[in-house]
């Protein structure tokens, strides 16, 4: 849809199943707009878990929970539509309470992350609040689970940030937490704000998936 001429994480998930015999891919898609080439191109495969946090209702427009998959692939689809004005509780929450439970029951091969900056808060397009300790925190808990689940087989490919403090910040804030030689402990979840939509988000997604993955929202 007009920001990507190659859907980098797209090519690398298709190459690992056909060169490399990985039966079980999940994608976590953190950039701010909704990945909706990447879930039309995975929507009928249940070997790629395609899973989008992102800004809703927002530019392509897709991306309501109730998008789930198609045929083979119903309930390898998980999108979880946050309102604008998210920021580092939210994400990290959904990361702890939606996406940590689907990969335990998934169990993928390899996580690879279509790692945009354009939920940060100086992103001039979106609306969304990321901090750099935001990124830092959700790396924290990708590195985790991917050694929870997979051997540590992580890839986080770069995608979109329209702001260059905002790119150089959130980058850095990953690249610090990839590079050190432990992944450091995750720090408490901290209560929602007053107002956040996260405890909704949560309900939505789960009342969708509950079917495919018992135990979510079941804490
Ligand atoms: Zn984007």
């Amino acid at each position: 849809m007009g920001f990507c001429l190659f859907n980098s994480v797209a090519i690398a998930a298709h190459a690992l199943k056909a060169e490399q015999g990985v039966e079980k891919i999940l994608i976590l898609d953190w950039d701010v707009h909704h990945g909706n080439g990447t879930q039309h191109l995975f929507e009928d495969d249940p070997s790629v878990l395609y899973f989008s946090m992102h800004q809703f209702p927002y530019y392509p427009g897709t991306g309501d929970a109730n998008e789930a998959g198609r045929g083979r692939g119903l309930g390898a689809t998980i999108n979880v539509p946050l309102p604008a004005g998210c920021g580092d509780i939210e994400y990290s929450g959904a990361l702890r309470r939606i996406l940590v439970p689907v990969a335990l029951r998934f169990r993928p091969q390899i996580l690879l992350v279509s790692c945009g900056f354009d939920a940060h808060r100086a992103d001039p397009l979106a609306s969304m609040e990321l901090t750099a300790e935001g990124f830092a925190h959700m790396t924290r808990i990708v590195r985790t689970l991917a050694e929870d689940v997979c051997g540590g087989r992580l890839v986080l490919l770069l995608e979109g940030g329209y702001s260059a403090a905002g790119l150089r910040e959130g980058t850095a804030a990953v690249l610090d937490e990839m590079l050190a030689a432990q992944t450091r402990p995750i720090p408490p979840a901290a209560d929602a704000p007053a107002g956040s939509m996260l405890s909704a988000v949560v309900k939505q997604v789960a009342d969708v998936h509950r079917r495919f993955f018992p135990d979510l929202g079941a804490a």
